[in-house]
């Protein structure tokens, strides 16, 4: 059968050797989307990311950092935990199914994340929007992509996924939090807001 080319239909994106059809990337990314919500209302930095291996959800995270009071709490590193945890309950070796995982995340993992990423040899990360200020895709820093032997292996990155609604998220956080300032125990963005 011949590739369509030019049409919308039967998108599907590569990377790595992994491909990403539309219908599954649009239904993490909304997931991720979620993630994100949540953390925005817990008054933390709204990134959210989910790991999926054979089509399957093996971790997910959001930034939990003022919740826990420890800086290096960003999503993808929540979620490398539970992916940890998952191939530890099921007797897996872990790097067998990292090199097999796409990343779904709402923002361009920063410079820290894309160092972990590629130390646990993650082969493809679909992403929102840029992250401008720590961004370790190509934003700040190029991790994901660089000559470094000692570091793991360089990733592939697919952006721009909803980035709009992840960067209006992002300015919302910055506008109405001071993220060091205690936390009230009110819910300010109560609901489901979008
Ligand atoms: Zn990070």
């Amino acid at each position: 059968m011949e590739a369509p080319t030019g049409t919308e239909e039967e998108e599907e994106e590569r990377g790595n050797g992994f491909s990403v059809s539309a219908e599954e990337r649009d239904r993490w990314i909304d997931r991720a989307m979620h993630m994100a919500q949540e953390a925005l209302e817990s008054g933390e930095v709204p990134v959210g990311c989910l790991m999926v291996y054979n089509n399957q959800m093996v971790g997910m995270g959001r930034n939990e950092v003022n919740e826990t009071k420890n800086a290096t709490r960003h999503a993808e590193m929540v979620a490398i935990d539970q992916v940890l945890n998952w191939c530890l309950r099921r007797s897996k070796n872990p790097a067998e199914v990292f090199q097999r995982t796409v990343l779904y995340v709402t923002v361009e993992p920063c410079i820290m994340c894309a160092a972990a990423l590629r130390i646990m040899r993650i082969p493809l990360v679909v992403y929102g929007c840029q992250n401008e200020r720590f961004g370790g895709c190509g934003s700040v820093l190029n991790i994901s992509s660089d000559d470094l032997p000692n570091t793991g292996t360089a990733f592939q990155c697919i952006p721009g996924h909803r980035a709009k609604e992840a960067v209006e998220m992002l300015k919302t956080f910055y506008k109405q939090e001071n993220p060091n300032a205690p936390q009230s125990k009110v819910r300010k963005l109560n609901g489901h807001k979008r």
